[in-house]
């Protein structure tokens, strides 16, 4: 299924799907390989929900293995 069209919030243009090679989505702590929409005018990036609870787990579980140090 694909997702609705995903418009720029800051100048109405429609974003494209992309990935990320790297993203601090939480500070001092990078995540690879994350799904995103980037702006085709203006290079905001927009997250989806969807996207925004993935890299929360994915920060979550960093920071947990962080602590086994
Ligand atoms: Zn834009």
């Amino acid at each position: 299924m694909r997702l609705n069209q995903i418009i720029c919030r800051k100048c109405g243009s429609k974003a494209k799907e992309i990935i990320l090679d790297r993203y601090e989505y939480e500070e001092g702590i990078l995540i690879c390989n994350v799904h995103a929409f980037e702006c085709s005018n203006c290079k905001e990036f927009i997250f989806t929900e969807e996207q925004v609870d993935e890299m929360e787990k994915r920060t979550d579980l960093i920071k947990s293995e962080m602590l086994v140090f």
